[in-house]
């Protein structure tokens, strides 16, 4: 396994040189920072820390809101390449671990969460430890984090149908509004996965913002869907080559081929 995804991240780097990416908005997706579970989206803090210095020093941290802004504005007009950080699930490393290295490097953070783990204090899979409302709050008391939804039950909203989406997104708007006193405006979708029901994309777009999915690349000003974002997973096998990569926009190819293989992986799962 570690063999040809080092192959597909080769390959793709080939290809980023014969096309380079396009300016434009980059949203990373990170998982979990501590590196306590063998997983790929589990990044060692050391890592971690080494990525947020990059972006700090050599591109343009921003809010998700004021990278959206960005997409209104001719493409020359972007200036240094925005990139706004994010999370999802809402697992306890996120204020344990990732939060103290983003306040020192001050860079924003969108967390979109899952909120019946937190609710219920039910684990993620791969024991993830959820976590706690007052752990949330004082994290947002940092001014850098925007909590987002992420449904409620983690729903993979592909498979489900319009009533039972309607439920999902309304039961997490009102605990976050409830427990934080904001209602989130942003959402991304579980497992990266897009509805193919219309019906069920519309009642995203009635009660958010923007919606992000995967695509590992830029999101260009003038032909982006603000409910189709594009986000860049970052793994633990990228080290910091293919992170930088990925900040510029990169690696769109490793997307596109895991993106089949997720298809076949969750075929038969709900959350
Ligand atoms: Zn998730």
């Amino acid at each position: 396994m570690g063999g040809s995804r080092s192959a597909v991240k080769r390959a793709a780097a080939a290809i980023d040189r014969l096309r380079p990416p396009p300016p434009g908005l980059v949203v990373l997706i990170y998982h979990r920072v501590g590196g306590h579970a063998p997983m790929e989206l589990d990044l060692p803090t050391p890592s971690f820390e080494a990525q947020m210095a990059h972006l700090a020093e050599h591109a343009a941290p921003c809010t998700l809101d004021e990278g959206l802004a960005t997409l209104d504005r001719p493409e020359e007009a972007v200036g240094e390449r925005p990139v706004a950080v994010t999370f999802d699930d809402g697992t306890a490393d996120f204020v344990e671990e990732a939060l103290p290295v983003l306040v020192r490097h001050r860079i924003p953070v969108t967390l979109y969460l899952a909120t019946a783990f937190v609710e219920e204090q039910r684990r993620f899979p791969g024991d993830g430890r959820p976590l706690s409302w007052g752990a949330l709050a004082d994290a947002c008391s940092t001014g850098l984090v925007t909590v987002g939804s992420h449904t409620h039950r983690h729903a993979l909203l592909d498979r489900v149908d319009r009533r039972t989406a309607a439920d999902e997104l309304d039961r997490s708007v009102e605990l976050i509004a409830e427990r934080l006193g904001t209602a989130p405006v942003h959402f991304a979708y579980p497992k990266a996965l897009a509805p193919r029901d219309p019906a069920v994309e519309a009642e995203v777009r009635a009660r958010f913002a923007s919606a992000a999915l995967s695509g590992t690349r830029p999101n260009r000003p003038g032909r982006t869907d603000r409910w189709r974002l594009s986000r860049s997973p970052v793994q633990r096998s990228d080290g910091m080559r293919y992170f930088v990569a990925k900040t510029t926009g990169g690696l769109w190819f490793e997307d596109a081929a895991r993106g089949v293989l997720n298809r076949w992986r969750y075929r038969g799962s709900r959350s």
